[in-house]
This record gives C-alpha cells, structure tokens and sequence, in this order.
C-alpha cells in the first residue's frame, strides 16, 4: 500500500535518538529546550513551548487564554475532531465557522457575519482557532482584523503548516495570533512520534502554558503564597497537566529540523508533479493563494462529480483497493456524532459539507517515488474515465 503520509528518519535522526538513549535524561533534559530554541529560532517567534501533542498545546493554549465554562470557542468544520475538543476541554461551547470553497481555510467573510450576528445575541466567542488546511495560510490578516474589532483571541492550529508562509513571514511567527500551535505526528511535516508545540511572543502567555504543562507546579519564588521552605519547595498553584514531551522525541525533532526546508520542497516537487499529471482530469486542484508558501502536509484534490460516472466513495474504495492509501480530510466535525448530539446537524455548514462530499488526499511525503507517483495517477485516471 502506497500510504496518503510518511515520515522519513535518516541515520542522522536514528544516531540523535540513541544518544539521548545512552544520556543521563530521558525525560526533563536539555533536549526539549534546544529543540524548543530550534523551533522559535526557525519561525521567529519568542518562546516555543514543546508538549507531547498538538492536542495538548492546543488545551494548554485555551487555558492559557483564559477559555473556561460558559465561554466560547469558533473553529471550522474542515478540521482534526481536536482544534475543537481543546474547547470543550475547557468546558467551553463549540461552533464553526464555514469554509471559502476556493482554499478550503475559514472564510473571513463567513467569520464576520457570524461575529456581527454573535454581537446582537451576545455570543461572541473568546478564542478563534482558524486551522492552516493542507499547510496553506488562512487569510490571517482579515481573520486578525476582525479578531481585533471584536475582541477575540487567536490560535492559528498550524499542525499541517511548519516549514510554510505567509505574506513574506514564516507561519509560527505569531505576527497575527496570540498563539501557535504545531504537530509532530508522524504523518506531519517533521515528527517527533508524537509531540506538539505551543508558540508564542507573550511572555505571560509563555508562563501560564508552561505552568499547565507541568502539573500547574512552580518553582518560581514570585509565583508562590508563601516563602520557600528550602531548595526542595514547590507548589501548585493552579489545576495543570502532565503534558510534557521526552528527551527521546526533542531529540529526534531537532534533528528533523534540519531538513524542513528539504521536506518542504520535495512536498512542494511533488505538488507541481501532480498539477501536471492531473491536467485533463475531471478534479480540482489544490488553489494555491498569491503570497503565501503552504507547508503542503496534504494533497488534496476534489472531484468533479458532475463530470464523472461514479460516486466518491467507489473513486475512493476503487484506489484502496489498488493500493493507493488514499484518505479523507476531514468529516466535518460538525457531524461526528459527539458534535451532533449537541444540535449540529446536516445543512448547518454548507461549503465543508459538500467540500467532503469530493475530497480525496492523495499520497504526499517526501521520500513519495516518481514510480509511486505514476502508479497514482494510473489508478486514478482508469477509475475516473471507466464508464
Ligand atoms: C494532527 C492534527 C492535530 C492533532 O495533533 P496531535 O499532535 O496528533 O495531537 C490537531 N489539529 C490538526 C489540524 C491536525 O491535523
């Protein structure tokens, strides 16, 4: 099976891991600081938090923000189920913003009617998580402009987007958030196993991310009820997490970064490989926008179903069973059943829902042979011009 995503370990990243293996920190070692200095020296933002997943950045993020109980979270329907969970985490309610149908991202036109209708009802969000789809920017200077005028606080969920940028400035940056979060999922742009990463350039925000990292302990004397009983104390002095990420895995993402802009490219070859071998074909190509550089984790294309004499299931399933691990990013979140049973239904996000009904992610990574590649668009071309 040619899989939608791989990851790619050299012998350089396997030696990185061993040493770790061999030193006197697996966890709680210099490690995680060096790849966390890694990450802000690469995207220019001020502090990089590393944690064991985005999902748990993206927690540590809203609590952070102050997201809490009768407060509100916006994302959009075209994401990973966990851009939403981190609200409910936090006990906050969910709702979504539509998709443009031309890049897939939040619409910023969508956003602000929702926003002028909120304001009436009063039920304006506190935190907005626009989500950089297949590794493509969203439009994040009307997304922070409306951001702004209304009061609400910015996640970018960059988990498909390390390596890529936006208006000249790399995404992580920070320029047009309060916070931004990555992914080191295998099937991401660079891996850790797992791992995630919270950036951003306010040092209280820094604090506080921290703090719900780790047990909501602190060993900072300012931070205490009280005088230090000796060099032993700490306390805790909030509800926190144990979200931290090992040595074993800083290890390994420190030695993957020195090849993102490598695996950025070859993902970007493979892309414009793809647009020429797909021209003629009854699909969409991935919209690229003036301006920014996608860290392209996925390939999406849509298909033309007016066009074509089967369904998007039998494209689908036809390419499975000839080995193309194709994939479908993503079931609107609005209608997972945990969603649904709290008053979503079909209908409510029109552009996602018909965007599902013809995505398909073809196979994209960077070691992806011009061989396999090939075998790809066989197998498509047949089941899409089979009567
Ligand atoms: C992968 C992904 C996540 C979750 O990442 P983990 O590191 O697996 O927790 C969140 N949001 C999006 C958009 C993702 O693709």
């Amino acid at each position: 099976m040619i899989p939608y995503g791989k990851q790619d370990i050299s012998q350089q990243d396997i030696e990185a891991v061993i040493e770790v293996l061999q030193s006197d920190f697996l966890t709680q070692g210099p490690n995680v600081p060096a790849f966390e200095n890694a990450l802000t020296s690469n995207v220019g933002a001020k502090h990089a938090l590393a944690m064991n997943s985005a999902t748990s950045a993206l927690h540590a993020a809203c609590l952070a923000l102050g997201l809490g109980k009768g407060d509100r979270l916006w994302t959009t329907p075209v994401t990973f189920v966990a851009s939403a969970n981190a609200g409910l985490y936090c006990g906050a309610k969910i709702d979504f913003v539509d998709i443009d149908p031309e890049t897939y991202n939040m619409c910023p036109k969508q956003l602000e009617k929702k926003l002028i209708e909120a304001q009436l009802k009063g039920t304006l969000p506190k935190v907005l998580v626009p989500v950089h789809l297949c590794g493509q920017s969203c439009d994040m200077r009307a997304i922070q402009h409306l951001c702004m005028e209304y009061d609400v606080k910015i996640i970018e969920d960059a988990s498909h987007a390390i390596g890529g940028s936006y208006l000249g400035g790399p995404i992580g940056n920070c320029a047009y958030s309060d916070i931004t979060v990555f992914s080191f999922h295998p099937v991401k742009i660079v891996t850790t196993g797992e791992g995630g990463a919270a950036l951003t350039n306010d040092d209280q925000l820094a604090e506080k991310m921290a703090l719900y990292r780790g047990h909501g302990i602190t060993r900072d004397q300012n931070m205490m009820t009280e005088p230090s009983h000796g060099s032993w104390y700490y306390q805790q002095i909030e509800l926190g997490y144990n979200y931290r990420m090992t040595d074993i895995q800083a290890a390994l993402g420190i030695s993957q970064m020195h090849r993102l802009s490598e695996f950025v490219s070859k993902r970007h070859q493979i892309a414009l490989r793809y647009n020429v071998l797909l021209e003629g074909l009854p699909v969409e190509v991935p919209f690229q926008l003036d301006d920014t550089y996608s860290g392209l984790h996925l390939y999406v294309i849509r298909l033309k179903l007016d066009d074509i004499q089967r369904s998007h299931k039998h494209i689908f399933e036809g390419l499975r069973e000839k080995g193309i691990g194709v994939n479908v990013h993503y079931i609107p979140v609005h209608l997972q059943p945990h969603y649904s049973a709290m008053g979503f239904q079909l209908g409510d996000f029109p552009e996602s829902e018909k965007y599902y009904s013809e995505a398909i992610s073809l196979p994209m990574y960077p070691n992806l042979s011009e061989d396999d590649q090939d075998r790809v668009i066989e197998v498509l071309t047949s089941l899409l011009v089979s009567k």
